[in-house]
C-alpha cells in the first residue's frame, strides 16, 4: 500500500484545485479561504463544476451538505447530479455554484430550542469554504460531501460549526495584537490548533446486539462486573489483538483517503478499550476530522463484525472513554503562542499568554465544564478514572513555581530545575520547557507548547469545547491588549498585567491529585466552582457574565444561549428516559422472565430430589434467596415505571431535566442493584444476554 499515494485521494485540495482551475479561479478561492469573504458567482460555478467532475472521476453520483447540527452528530441529505432530461431524454450531471454553496434544507426536525418557530420550518446551510470538500466512501456509493454551516432563516446558528468559526475569528483578531505588541508586525492571521485524541471500546457485533441496552442507549444498563476487570494493568499499551489490529488497518486507509493524518493507536486502560490519535490541525477541520474518525470508527468496525462504542461510560466499574482535546494557538507565521521562547522578548510574551489564559480559565470554569457536559460524561467525570468535575490548571513544577515567584516578590529569578538564567527582563526568567507532564488527572494540563484538556466526552463533538476555549481567551486577550497597547511604558506595564492576572488567578491552578477528596475540599476552600452534572452545568451558558461575553464578540447572541440551554436540558431528559424504558424494557420482557425460568427448574428439583428421599438444602436456600431478590427487582421496577411515567409527562424544559436527574437516575441505579445481583445467582444457561465477560474479553 502506498499511504502517500491514498493520502486525501477523495479529498478536494488545494492541490486538486491548483490542478483542476485556472489560474485566476484558484487565486481567489485561496484568497476567500485565507482571507474570508465570498466567491463571485461565476467562480462559485467553475468551482462546483471542477468538483462534480473529480467527484464522478471517484464514482460519486450524489453530493450534499454535510453539517453538524446540534444532536452532535453529522447530518446529511444526498442529490444527486441528475437534471431534467432534454427532449431527446439526454441528461446532463450538473452541479452549480448555488448548489455548493447553499442548501435548504427542510429543517423542522432538527434541535432548535425554539429558534425556529414551526411555521417557518426552513433552515439554511452554508458552504465552509475553510474545511476542505470530500468523498464518503459507504454502500450508498461514493458522495461528495461539503462542510457547510447551519443557520435558522433569520440567521442565527443551529450548529456547532457556526459558533466555531466566530471563535476563531475573535480569537485570531484578539492574538493578533498580542503578537503585534512584541513586534510580530508580520502575523496576518492566528489559529486555534487542535488534535484530539480518541478513546472508544471495541465489542463483537452479534454479542452487542443481543443487548438492548447496548442497541437504544450506546451503554450498558444491567451487568455485573467480570471476575477480572482492568486491575492487572495488562490492556494499556498491550500487544494489538488480531481481530482488532485488522480493524485498525482499515479505519487507518479510510481516515487517510480523507485526508485524515491518523497517527497513533494502541490499546487503552480498559480491557477491549483503545484509542487513536490524528496529527493537530486548525480548529475548524480538527472538529470536522473527529467527526469523520467517529463515522468511520463505527462504520469499518461493522464490516468486521465488531462494534464501536463510543459512549463515555459503556461498562460499569471500568474506565470509560475521553477525548483528549489538545489546543494551541499558532500565527500564520509559525509562532505557537503556547511554546516557550528560545529568546527574552518571546518568554514575556509566553507568560503574558499564560497569564491570560490562567484568568481565562479561572473566570469561565463553568463555562469550560459545561462545554465537556454531556449525559454520559456524568459517569465519568469526578468519577476518580478521569478529571474531577471541577475545572484547575496544571503548570508542572518548573512553570509552577515560576507562578509563584512572580507572585510573591514580583521576580522569578530562580529555575527549579537550576539551569543557567540569562534574561533581557530582570524580573522575568528565561526557561526551558517543562514537557515532562506527570500529572494526569488534571482537566486542564500545561503539555510543553498546548493544553490539553481531558474533560471532554467521547461521544461528545468537540465543536463546543474549542469555541468556549477559543471564546475566553480572546476576551482576556482583548482586556490585555486594551492596557498594553495604552501604556507609557510597556516593558513595565507587561510585567504589571503578568503579576496582577498571576495573583488574581492562582487559585485555579493545581498540581496534586485531582481524584483525592482533599481537592474536592480545597477546591471548595478556593472558591472553584464543582459542577458535579450535566444538567447544574447548563445555567452557566445563560449567566450576564457569558452573554457579555459572547455578545461582545459575536460568537452567540442571548437568543443562542438560551435556545442552546433549552435543548441541552431537553436532549438530558430524551436521553435518560430512553435509558429509563430500555431497562424497564430488559426488566419486564428479559431478566425476569428468565429468573422465573430458573426458578421454576429449582422448585422441580426441590420436588424430585424429595420425591427421592433426599433433602435438597442447597436448592431450597438458593430458591429462596432468588426469591428474595426478585421481589426486590419487582418492587424497584414498579418505582421507576412509575416515576419514569411521572418524569415523562411533564412539560419539558429545565424542570423535567432535574427531575430525570434527581429522581429517575437513582431509580434506575436502584433496579440495577438486584438485577445485577441475580445476574450472580442464576445459571449463566439462563441468563438472557451476553455477560460482561463476553463482551469485554471474547472480541
Ligand atoms: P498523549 O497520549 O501522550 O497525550 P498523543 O500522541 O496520543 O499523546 O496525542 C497528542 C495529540 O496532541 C496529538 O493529536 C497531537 O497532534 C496533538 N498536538 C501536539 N502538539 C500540538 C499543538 N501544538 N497544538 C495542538 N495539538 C497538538
Ligand atoms: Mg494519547
Amino acid at each position: 500500500m502506498n499511504v502517500e499515494e491514498i493520502f486525501a485521494s477523495n479529498v478536494f485540495t488545494m492541490g486538486t484545485m491548483k490542478e483542476r482551475l485556472s489560474a485566476e479561479v484558484y487565486s481567489e478561492v485561496a484568497d476567500v479561504i485565507e482571507n474570508g469573504g465570498e466567491l463571485s458567482k461565476t467562480t462559485a460555478d467553475v468551482v462546483a463544476t471542477a468538483m462534480k467532475e473529480w467527484a464522478i472521476e471517484k464514482g460519486a453520483t450524489h453530493y450534499t451538505h454535510w453539517f453538524q447540527p446540534l444532536t452532535g452528530i453529522t447530518a446529511e441529505k444526498h442529490d444527486s447530479f441528475v437534471t431534467h432530461p432534454n427532449s431527446e431524454g439526454k441528461m446532463l450531471m450538473k452541479f452549480s455554484g448555488k448548489e455548493l454553496i447553499k442548501g435548504e434544507p427542510d429543517a423542522s426536525s432538527f434541535p432548535s430550542g425554539g429558534l425556529r418557530s414551526t411555521f417557518e420550518a426552513r433552515g439554511y446551510t452554508a458552504w465552509d469554504i475553510t474545511s476542505p470538500v470530500f468523498i464518503k466512501e459507504t454502500a450508498t456509493g461514493p458522495t461528495l460531501c461539503i462542510p457547510t454551516a447551519f443557520c435558522s432563516y433569520t440567521g442565527e446558528s443551529l450548529d456547532k460549526k457556526t459558533p466555531l468559526l466566530r471563535s476563531m475569528e475573535a480569537l485570531s483578531k484578539q492574538a493578533l495584537r498580542i503578537v503585534k505588541l512584541f513586534g510580530h508586525e508580520d502575523a496576518t492571521k492566528v489559529t486555534a490548533s487542535v488534535g484530539a485524541e480518541q478513546e472508544y471500546f471495541i465489542v463483537d457485533q452479534a454479542k452487542a446486539l443481543q443487548r438492548e441496552d447496548l442497541i437504544f442507549s450506546g451503554r450498558t444498563l444491567y451487568g455485573a462486573p467480570a471476575p477480572k476487570g482492568q486491575e492487572m494493568d495488562d490492556h494499556y499499551f498491550g500487544v494489538i489483538r488480531e481481530r482488532i489490529g485488522a480493524f485498525m488497518h482499515d479505519v487507518n486507509i479510510e481516515l487517510w483517503k480523507l485526508g485524515v493524518t491518523s497517527k497513533t493507536q494502541h490499546n487503552e486502560a480498559a480491557p477491549a478499550q483503545h484509542e487513536l490519535a490524528p496529527i493537530y490541525e486548525s480548529a475548524n477541520v480538527a472538529v470536522d476530522h473527529n467527526q469523520l474518525v467517529m463515522e468511520t470508527l463505527k462504520r469499518v468496525a461493522g464490516q468486521h463484525g465488531l462494534r464501536c462504542l463510543l459512549h463515555e461510560k459503556p461498562f460499569e466499574g471500568i474506565n470509560g472513554s475521553g477525548k483528549h482535546d489538545n489546543w494551541s494557538i499558532v500565527t500564520d507565521t509559525g509562532i505557537n503562542l503556547l511554546e516557550p521562547g528560545v529568546s527574552p522578548n518571546e518568554n514575556v510574551q509566553f507568560l503574558l499568554v499564560l497569564a491570560c489564559i490562567l484568568k481565562a480559565v479561572d473566570t469561565h470554569a463553568d463555562l469550560l465544564r459545561q462545554s465537556a457536559a454531556n449525559v454520559g460524561n456524568d459517569h465519568r467525570l469526578g468519577g476518580m478514572e478521569a478529571p474531577p468535575a471541577i475545572i484547575s490548571v496544571f503548570l508542572g513544577e518548573q512553570l509552577e513555581d515560576v507562578v509563584k515567584q512572580l507572585v510573591e516578590t514580583g521576580q522569578a529569578s530562580n529555575l527549579i530545575e537550576g539551569g543557567a538564567l540569562q534574561t533581557g527582563v530582570s524580573t522575568l526568567p528565561d526557561f526551558e520547557k517543562d514537557a515532562t507532564d506527570r500529572n494526569r488527572t488534571s482537566p486542564f494540563a500545561f503539555t510543553g507548547n498546548k493544553f490539553e484538556f481531558r474533560m471532554v466526552g467521547s461521544e461528545d463533538s468537540i465543536g463546543s469545547p474549542n469555541t468556549i476555549l477559543n471564546a475566553i481567551v480572546a476576551e482576556s486577550f482583548c482586556e490585555a491588549a486594551d492596557r498594553l497597547e495604552a501604556a507609557d511604558n510597556f516593558e513595565m506595564a507587561v510585567h504589571d498585567l503578568v503579576k496582577e492576572y498571576l495573583t488574581k488567578h492562582q487559585r485555579i491552578i493545581f498540581n496534586g491529585d485531582g481524584y483525592s477528596q482533599e481537592w474536592v475540599n480545597e477546591a471548595a476552600r478556593r472558591g472553584l466552582p464543582n459542577i458535579p452534572s450535566m444538567v447544574e452545568s447548563v445555567s452557566a451558558l445563560t449567566t450576564e457574565k457569558s452573554i457579555k461575553l459572547f455578545e461582545k464578540f459575536g460568537i452567540f447572541t442571548e437568543a443562542e444561549l438560551e435556545s442552546r440551554a433549552e435543548i441541552l436540558y431537553e436532549q438530558y431528559s430524551k436521553t435518560i428516559n430512553i435509558e429509563a424504558l430500555t431497562m424497564i424494557d430488559m426488566a419486564r420482557k428479559q431478566i425476569i422472565p428468565s429468573v422465573i425460568e430458573y426458578t421454576n427448574m429449582l422448585a422441580d428439583t426441590i420436588i424430585k430430589v424429595k420425591n427421592a428421599g433426599a433433602n435438597p438444602t442447597v436448592t431450597v436456600k438458593l430458591l429462596n434467596s432468588i426469591e428474595d431478590k426478585l421481589a426486590e427487582m419487582q418492587k424497584a421496577l414498579d418505582v421507576l415505571t412509575e416515576d419514569e411515567n411521572k418524569a415523562h409527562a411533564m412539560k419539558t424544559g429545565k424542570e423535567q431535566a432535574f427531575v430525570y436527574r434527581n429522581e429517575i437516575v437513582p431509580a434506575m441505579e436502584a433496579l440495577r442493584k438486584p438485577a445485577d445481583e441475580l445476574e450472580l445467582m442464576v445459571s449463566k444457561d439462563y441468563w438472557p444476554f451476553p455477560t460482561y465477560a463476553d463482551l469485554i474479553f471474547e472480541v
